[in-house]
């Protein structure tokens, strides 16, 4: 009894904890002048270790890289010049619009939580986005997926992106945050704005985690659409990834990325083929088959294997939109006639969201296009980690 006491408060803590994150925002850009104005709630500004100002309604700050400091100007007056300077939310629900004024000026993006930012570099600034978990989620999923899908969908992204951050959280050390905002991370331009829905998925995956057979962290690769069959992590990487096998996929067939077809000049094809992998044009048998190649499912090599002349490598030559096509010679054109969209490695987008559509729940897809994975809660999982460390034999 006492144990199942002392269980169910270990899960209630657990579950009751918000994890906050450092994200590197606007890092694509140089932030010569930066405003910043006031959306929701209000917020205190510290430069260094004083209290310099607040932002309420209708206020904005201009931020300014000044020789080695940050130079703060409130409606036309200068406050003062700081090596580093803390932007916190002091209520419930707290939100900023940013907006890069110098050298150029840029789109308005707009973050939840807090903020810290100091210089960088000869003429920059680096600014971190302080955010609650689920408030990052919420903005990864819109960036990098827009609006209009399922419930069940969008709990599929908010595993997957929950799990990728957690997985990466000493990628940018050095740069004193976790991670940033380019799509090497996750694609992370704004907060939440348009699709409640996602907020509502990301509420209840809260804390949902992917793991290997392994019981590690898995990192959930995705790609538009498969064509009808993923494909094996070795013949895009060159490296088996345990969770992620090939699969046949009708979910995504009907879909508007499922075939392409693509025309390439023969000569450019016959070049490449000849001057990168040393085809041999004068073979009696390999010759005539320069141009002719079938693939009813998907192979990692042009022709054949022992011709080292991976799919992967005309893909990206020729900027085809997946490795699974067959082709033929027409007049002077290689035709290429191609199914799906993307690496093919993992989770099938338009399938996905084939799958939601039909009923499925979001545990049941990631099962379809994963293989020996678990779903569990991480802090659960960090717990049972610890737990495994504490116990391990010290010799
Ligand atoms: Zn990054
Ligand atoms: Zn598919």
């Amino acid at each position: 009894m006492r144990n199942t006491l002392y269980i169910l408060i270990l899960f209630l803590s657990f579950e009751g904890r918000t994890q906050e994150l450092d994200i590197g925002i606007m890092r694509d850009y140089t932030l010569g002048t930066v405003q910043i104005s006031h959306l929701e709630g209000n917020y205190e500004i510290m430069g260094d270790t004083s209290l310099i100002t607040n932002i309420w309604d209708g206020q904005s700050l201009f931020i300014k890289r000044s020789g080695e400091q940050l130079k703060v100007v409130k409606a036309d007056k200068t406050i003062g010049f700081y090596d580093s300077l803390s932007i916190r939310s002091m209520a419930e629900d707290n939100s900023l619009k940013l907006q890069f004024l110098a050298p150029s000026s840029k789109k308005t993006r707009r973050y939840k939580d807090d903020f810290i930012l100091t210089p960088e570099g000869a003429n920059t600034m680096r600014i971190i986005n302080r955010v609650e978990m689920k408030n990052y989620l919420g903005g990864v999923i819109e960036s990098e997926g827009g609006g209009g899908k399922h419930l069940e969908y969008y709990k599929v992204q908010a595993i997957l992106s929950r799990t990728y951050v957690l997985g990466h959280l000493y990628k940018h050390r050095k740069e004193g945050f976790q991670v940033c905002d380019r799509v090497h991370c996750q694609a992370y331009q704004n907060m939440l704005i348009h699709t409640p829905k996602i907020a509502d998925a990301v509420e209840a995956t809260r804390g949902v985690v992917m793991l290997n057979k392994s019981l590690r962290l898995a990192q959930g690769f995705y790609f538009a659409n498969c064509g009808g069959q993923t494909s094996e992590s070795d013949f895009v990487w060159n490296e088996s990834v345990s969770h992620c096998k090939s699969i046949i996929d009708t979910f995504c067939i009907k879909s508007r990325q499922a075939n392409w077809i693509k025309e390439i000049n023969a000569s450019d094809w016959k070049n490449y083929l000849v001057s990168h992998f040393g085809y041999p044009v004068n073979d009696p048998v390999l010759g005539p088959m320069m141009y002719n190649f079938s693939q009813p499912s998907r192979k990692a090599f042009y022709q054949y294997p022992q011709l080292g002349i991976p799919l992967r490598d005309l893909r990206i030559k020729f900027r085809l939109k997946s490795t699974w096509f067959s082709c033929k010679k027409v007049g002077n054109k290689v035709v290429l006639t191609g199914k799906g969209f993307g690496h093919g490695v993992g989770v099938c987008q338009e399938g996905a969201m084939g799958m939601a559509r039909n009923g499925f729940t979001a545990a049941q897809i990631m099962n379809f296009y994963f293989t020996n994975i678990h779903l569990m809660n991480y802090f659960n999982w960090s717990f049972y980690k610890q737990k495994d460390f504490e116990e391990e034999p010290s010799f």
